[in-house]
């Protein structure tokens, strides 16, 4: 690919001219070399973060397939005993607030190993799971975990709606940042979200890598850095509407949204969560004002 090539916002359309930082030629995260490999030169791809002018998503280019990343993936979830942990509280905390029952779905894209729904299914309650890797959906199914392996996006959404699938809690942790098709995965999500459900997205906060430079959180697995503002806005896009947000230590600092169907609006802003919404958009926006700086922060790395 040569350094002229346009490149075009995946939400908006909008030309990307501006840098957010760019980290050169770097190899594929997650992809571990064998003894034999050692010797030869790794393939390295551009890493180079832009920020649309238009709609502030900050973005890298999906160089790579995801088939290539994410068809046999390295990573299983239940081998890290903090996340296992933050499932379960999460799991709990939401079969109490949304009311979750025999007769409710739960379905998550990217399930990895099974390590979120397996709580809900040990609650009674059923659970689909989506999740393109084959060999980490492979241990999901074996810990009672039902895994579509597929990508997901707006096909599939209307094909598992065919079948009779709608979720009362359709949750992605740590997939929005990762899908370079946003806007198929944002319409799919409003597709599989029965009329009064509710979405949960957690996803790496970008005011934290701003503040903190977390400059390593950017790699080519992860193709959007999204903030409150941005998120919102590809979510309204396609009739979702944000009426929750909590900010989450994990991942560097991260946020978890909660949205529903614009046009129902079935879920109540929670008392005393007004304040902190607002609080985090009315800092998102001084660093939006300051969006020159975004810009300069390569230099500074
Ligand atoms: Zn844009």
């Amino acid at each position: 690919m040569s350094s002229t090539d346009k490149h075009f916002c995946r939400f908006c359309g909008t030309e990307l001219e501006h840098t957010f930082v760019d980290l050169g030629d770097t190899p594929l995260a997650n992809s571990f070399l064998s003894a034999q490999q050692l010797g030869q030169p790794e393939p390295s791809y551009p890493l180079h973060a832009r920020v649309c002018s238009e709609c502030l998503l900050v973005q890298v280019a999906a160089v790579v397939p995801p088939e290539e990343i994410f068809s046999d993936y390295a990573y299983f979830s239940s081998y890290s005993s903090t996340w296992v942990e933050h499932s379960r509280r999460f799991a709990q905390q939401s079969i109490r607030r949304f009311s979750l029952d025999r007769q409710s779905l739960v379905v998550e894209v990217a399930s990895n190993d099974g390590y979120l729904l397996r709580h809900y299914a040990e609650a009674g309650i059923s659970v689909l799971g989506v999740e393109p890797a084959a060999n980490v959906a492979e241990a999901a199914r074996e810990v009672g975990v039902p895994t579509e392996v597929r990508f997901f996006g707006e096909e599939l959404a209307h094909e598992l709606r065919q079948r009779g699938d709608a979720a009362d809690l359709l949750i992605g942790n740590n997939v929005f940042a990762h899908v370079p098709e946003l806007n198929d995965f944002a319409a799919g999500l409003a597709v599989m979200l029965k009329e009064e459900g509710a979405v949960s997205l957690e996803f790496p906060h970008l005011l934290r890598l701003i503040e903190q430079v977390q400059f390593d959180t950017i790699y080519h697995e992860h193709f959007c850095y999204f903030s409150l503002w941005s998120a919102q806005r590809v979510l309204e896009h396609h009739g979702l509407r944000v009426f929750d947000v909590e900010h989450l230590p994990t991942h560097g600092g991260s946020l978890r949204v909660f949205a529903d169907h614009a046009e129902v609006a079935s879920h109540r802003i929670p008392a005393g969560r007004g304040a902190p919404a607002r609080a985090a958009r009315s800092k998102e926006r001084s660093s939006r004002n300051a969006h020159g700086r975004w810009c300069r922060i390569a230099p500074a790395l």
